[in-house]
C-alpha cells in the first residue's frame, strides 16, 4: 500500500469508519480513545515511521507536541495539567491530526493553547488542519447531527453533545455552527470585546458575520451578550438589529448566552431566521 494523501477530512473519515467497525464488535465507541488509536494508528497505515510513545508532559506554554526521534518513530505529548479531560482529549487529537497529514512537513510540532483554536486557514494552515481533524474525529457528522437534530438548538443540547463526545462545549458549539446548514454564529468575547466569531455557512450568505482578526469588535450594546445577564441557556428572542444594523427591523433571532465569570469570557451563540439578510443594502450577495 502507498502512502496516502490526507486531507482532514479524509483522515478522520478513515479512522471513523474503523472505529465505527470496532465499535460493532464490542468496543466503546465515545468519547474517542485517542491514545489508543495513535498507538496504532501507525501499523495500520502500514507506515514504517509509528508513534510509539503517547504522554503527559506538564510544560508551562506547551499544550501539545508531536516530536520524531532520531528520524523514525514520533512521542505525541500532551499538557494534562488542566481540570479538563475534554481539553486534553483535543490536543493529543490534534497532535495526531499533525502525525497523520504533517509528518513529512516537518520533524518537530509543538503548539500552544492558541493553536488550538485556530480558526483561520490563512494565518496558520496546519494548525487550523490539525483542528478541523481532531473536531472530526471526536465529533463524527453522523453521530453528532443525531445528537443535536431536532428541537431548536441551545446550550443544554450541545452540553449533552460536549458529555457525550468528550470534549468542551465551545468545542461541540463550534462542530455545530461549523456543520448545520442553519444561519447562526458563534462569538466568544471577554470584556465586552470579541475575542472571536464563527458563522455558518447559511449566516456568512446572509452578511451574518464579524471580521475580528486584526481588529477590535466591540459586542454590540443591544445585545444580550453585552447586558448584565448571567446566562439564557435556552435562548431569547432579541432584534436582529440588535447585533446588525442593517437587519429588517421586524427580523428577531434567538440569542443564547453562557458567561464564565471568573475569567470575564462569554460565549454567545445567535440563531438567524435562514432568510433573514443583513448586508448594508448596496452590498447585497456580495462578501
Ligand atoms: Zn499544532
Amino acid at each position: 500500500m502507498g502512502e496516502q494523501a490526507f486531507t482532514p477530512g479524509s483522515a478522520a473519515i478513515l479512522l471513523t469508519h474503523w472505529l465505527d467497525a470496532l465499535e460493532a464488535s464490542g468496543a466503546k465507541r465515545f468519547p474517542v480513545d485517542v491514545k489508543e488509536l495513535a498507538l496504532h494508528v501507525g501499523q495500520q497505515l502500514k507506515w514504517s515511521d509509528e508513534i510509539f510513545e503517547v504522554r503527559a508532559a506538564n510544560i508551562d506554554s506547551f499544550e501539545g507536541g508531536l516530536f520524531q526521534i532520531e528520524g523514525r518513530s514520533w512521542a505525541l505529548l500532551y499538557n494534562e495539567q488542566f481540570d479538563s479531560a475534554g481539553r486534553v482529549r483535543f490536543t493529543q487529537a490534534h497532535e495526531l491530526g499533525h502525525y497523520l497529514l504533517h509528518r513529512e512537513v516537518q520533524g518537530t510540532f509543538q503548539c500552544t493553547q492558541g493553536d488550538m483554536v485556530q480558526r483561520s486557514p490563512d494565518q496558520a494552515p496546519l494548525e487550523f488542519e490539525a483542528n478541523t481533524f481532531a473536531s472530526h474525529l471526536l465529533m463524527p457528522m453522523k453521530q453528532f447531527r443525531a445528537c443535536t437534530a431536532g428541537a431548536a438548538i441551545d446550550f443544554d443540547q450541545l452540553s449533552d453533545a460536549a458529555n457525550r463526545f468528550g470534549v468542551s462545549l465551545t468545542a461541540a458549539a463550534l462542530r455545530w455552527v461549523q456543520s448545520t446548514e442553519e444561519s447562526a454564529m458563534l462569538v466568544m468575547a471577554r470584556d465586552g470585546y470579541m475575542l472571536w466569531s464563527v458563522s455558518s455557512d447559511k449566516a456568512r450568505d446572509n452578511g451574518a458575520f464579524f471580521r475580528t482578526r486584526g481588529r477590535t469588535v466591540a459586542m454590540p450594546p443591544e445585545s444580550i451578550a453585552a447586558s448584565a445577564t448571567k446566562g439564557t441557556r435556552g435562548g431569547e428572542h432579541v432584534p436582529l438589529a440588535a447585533w446588525f444594523e442593517h437587519a429588517h427591523k421586524d427580523a428577531v433571532a434567538r440569542e443564547m448566552k453562557l458567561a464564565c465569570e471568573a475569567f470575564g469570557y462569554t460565549l454567545s451563540l445567535l440563531h438567524l431566521s435562514a432568510g433573514d439578510k443583513v448586508w448594508e443594502p448596496r452590498a447585497w450577495g456580495s462578501d
